[in-house]
């Protein structure tokens, strides 16, 4: 199944910059989102390989967790899910991932890959045929389905004569924005895809986007990025993962008022917030700017249960 998202323009404008977004959060399934988006080709490959339990990696408020365990729903397969002991986060995700039966397998953060490799010869042992999809669906399927994201932008631009200047998203782990840049190099385009770090610094973050970059180049037969044409921004992380401000509220609100988008403010209203800044900073004004909406709606209820306890 292909999961085309639409491009909409916004009504807000920021710095005199018309905004679009890519609604990445309305894939078909599972509440859509970039964990959607790199799943699927890790099913397609699960077929091939006629695997008959998935396991994968992720916290509580984990999005890739979720879409995972639903999708291995519907295609009749098991489902594992090792989870760190630590985050015992009561989240819409979690509980989602609970419901649709997968088992879920806690361990100390640190001996996450030794349970990951246990598990993995335990369901072999059982007679199962284990597939292991990386944390957060990262590795090359995963940068492969963010290329295909670069050219239904591309096809939008040619259908509508509309160019973007610049693609903002949230980074995280990085395949995301690693796919769109392998594409904007594969066809040779001009697009500033600026990656707004969620909880990474630079020298951490980068080079684990660039890796995936270059991976999916070397697969193409396509010479390798420099590290310096990458733009992966660790100003807007605050006090790193799931921290957030007034402003990113702010935005989350005016958001979901004014345009009825729901963002949430671990990555999509923070990497929203921190491309509002970076537009301002840079004094860039009168151009196209698409935002990459990477989905995490149940992390928006979260949010918004929260914030309706706080009211109470
Ligand atoms: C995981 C996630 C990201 C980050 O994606 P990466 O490919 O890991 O960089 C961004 N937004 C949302 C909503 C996510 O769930």
């Amino acid at each position: 199944m292909k999961h085309e998202t639409p491009i909409q323009r916004l009504s807000i404008q920021v710095n005199s910059n018309t905004l679009y977004m890519k609604r990445d959060d309305l894939g078909l399934f599972s509440f859509g989102g970039n964990k959607l988006r790199k799943a699927l080709p890790f099913f397609e490959d699960m077929k091939q390989a006629a695997a008959t339990t998935v396991v994968t990696y992720g916290s509580s408020s984990s999005n890739h967790c979720r879409v995972v365990a639903h999708e291995a729903k519907s295609h009749g397969l098991r489902c594992v899910v090792i989870a760190p002991e630590e985050d015992l986060k009561v989240t819409f995700n979690r509980q989602m991932v609970l419901e649709s039966g997968a088992g879920i397998v806690t361990c100390p953060v640190d001996a996450v890959s030794t349970t990951i490799a246990k598990t993995l010869s335990e369901l072999k042992q059982a007679g199962e045929r284990p597939y292991f999809i990386p944390g957060g669906g990262h590795g090359l399927l995963g940068t492969q389905a963010y290329v295909e994201a670069f050219e239904e932008i591309l096809a939008f631009e040619d259908r509508t004569g509309v160019v973007f200047d610049a693609v903002y998203l949230a980074s995280g782990t990085g395949a995301t924005q690693a796919g769109l840049v392998a594409g904007s190099v594969l066809h040779e385009t001009r697009h500033a895809i600026h990656g707004i770090s969620i909880a990474r610094r630079k020298a951490q973050g980068a080079p684990i986007v660039l890796e995936s970059v270059n991976e999916l180049l070397a697969a193409r037969g396509v010479p390798a990025l420099k590290a310096d044409a990458l733009s992966f921004l660790d100003d807007y992380i605050l006090g790193g993962y799931g921290d957030a401000n007034a402003a990113i509220h702010g935005w989350i609100r005016r958001m979901l008022h004014e345009e009825g988008i729901p963002m949430d403010s671990t990555y999509t209203g923070k990497a929203f917030w921190g491309m509002v800044e970076h537009l301002e900073e840079c004094g860039i004004s009168g151009r196209n700017i698409l935002f990459l909406h990477t989905g995490g709606t149940p992390l928006f209820f979260d949010d918004l249960l929260r914030r309706k306890e706080e009211i109470r």
